[in-house]
């Protein structure tokens, strides 16, 4: 990695940031104080939604949601294909059989067609899934629309997977007010649009599953004498009335991510002229980009193209990278990777996930990336692609 070598992705720490942090190291409360329950305020505010609960990382945040739904062994869960893969493992946490969605090719992002047909005929083989999770890809709102309809009909609870989506707006809402679905899911690893080195968290309007979250966040632990099976002798008391687990997100973390909350517009508004810079630089070069809807205002957690067919894909991989260009790509399929091979998945399954797959590239895209860095980018590429 050379000095100029441009990152995909990276985080954005300024002074408050540090100052943030620093003020909860001097004091007792390192964990379980006064900053976590803040943070969630912050989030809960922020998208619109009543209840957040913060967890450790966008993973636990994934399991809880899909134990507070009730999944368990017996029950299916499906997610869809192009992500990462907690999105799926959460299911196999739970004991529950896992299964996968294509995605729309103009926006990567479950296809609300290929999930009716999905749900037409498991409905007709008595197998239903008990949660779907969307997944917002790169950004992208999903049309949760048509998503919650199907959930309506079929009585599935949705879980979205809005690790890449803090900021993104759909027909002017927020993603994570759960306008229509059970719960939503952040990550604020360090890569994400808000950081909080590890970190997640879970948004809700129903009470009980935030109570319910809380819980089972910390070990299935209540000192709430109304979750108790008896009267509660005295305030030292507390139960364990499920088996939880230590989810717990610290106060040091909780407080990097509400300084960081704070800039979530600036960072979306110098992700998105980025990204119009971008489409202005990159036209007229053998690839394309998903479609930019103009009913979405995507946060753009990651700057995706598609190379045209015929492109070989590792070749201009392997030139960027030489290049000094932090290129990734997002995602191989989860059904392909081997440990869900071995569960049966094979190539096929869903076509549109599997060819964006072949042809995908992942450009640097951060708020601390320059014109300069993006003018670099954009000449190595075409160089790559001559
Ligand atoms: C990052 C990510 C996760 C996991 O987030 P962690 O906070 O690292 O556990 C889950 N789903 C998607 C789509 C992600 O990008």
């Amino acid at each position: 990695m050379t000095a100029d070598f441009i990152p995909y992705a990276r985080p954005d720490l300024d002074e408050d940031d540090l100052a943030a942090v620093l003020a909860v190291l001097r004091t007792p409360m390192l964990t379980q104080g006064p900053a976590v329950p803040a943070f969630e305020r912050g989030v809960a505010d922020r998208v619109g939604a009543r209840f957040a609960v913060a967890v450790s990382s966008a993973t636990a945040a994934l399991h809880l949601a899909c134990l507070a739904a009730g999944l368990g062994p017996g029950d299916r869960l499906w997610t869809s294909a192009n992500s990462f893969a907690a999105s799926a493992n959460c299911g196999l946490y739970c004991g529950a059989e896992v299964d996968f969605v294509d995605v729309a090719r103009d926006t990567l992002c479950m296809d609300p067609g290929a999930l009716a047909a999905k749900l037409e005929a498991a409905e007709r083989e008595g197998r239903l899934p008990k949660v779907v999770i969307p997944v917002h890809f790169a950004g992208h709102a999903c049309d949760m629309e048509a998503i919650g309809r199907l959930a309506d009909r079929y009585g599935f609870a949705v879980v979205e997977d809005a690790s890449h989506a803090l900021g993104s707006l759909r027909d002017g809402r927020p993603v994570g007010a759960c306008d229509r679905s059970a719960m939503c899911v952040f990550s604020f690893h360090a890569v994400k649009l808000v950081a909080s080195a590890e970190g997640g968290m879970v948004t809700t309007n129903d009470p009980a599953l935030a109570a319910r979250l809380a819980r089972l966040r910390t070990h299935g632990i209540t000192r709430d004498p109304a979750e108790m099976e008896g009267p509660s002798p005295g305030d030292w008391y507390y139960e364990q009335v499920e088996l939880g687990f230590n989810y717990r997100l610290t106060d040091v973390q909780a407080a990097l991510g509400a300084s960081q909350l704070r800039r979530l517009d600036a960072f979306v508004a110098r992700r998105n002229h980025l990204v119009r810079r971008y489409d202005f630089l990159l036209a007229g070069l053998p690839l394309s980009w998903p479609r930019r809807d103009p009913r979405v205002l995507s946060a753009f957690h990651l700057h995706v193209v598609r190379l045209d067919p015929g492109r070989d894909r590792a070749a201009v991989f392997r030139a960027m990278r030489a290049a000094g260009i932090g290129v990734n790509v997002h995602y191989l399929p989860i059904h392909l990777h081997p440990h869900y091979r071995r569960l049966g998945f094979r190539p096929g399954l869903c076509p549109e996930a599997e060819a964006y797959y072949e042809a995908a590239l992942t450009l640097p895209l951060h708020t601390r990336l320059t014109e300069g860095d993006q003018d670099r980018v954009v000449a190595a590429l075409a160089e790559a692609l001559r």
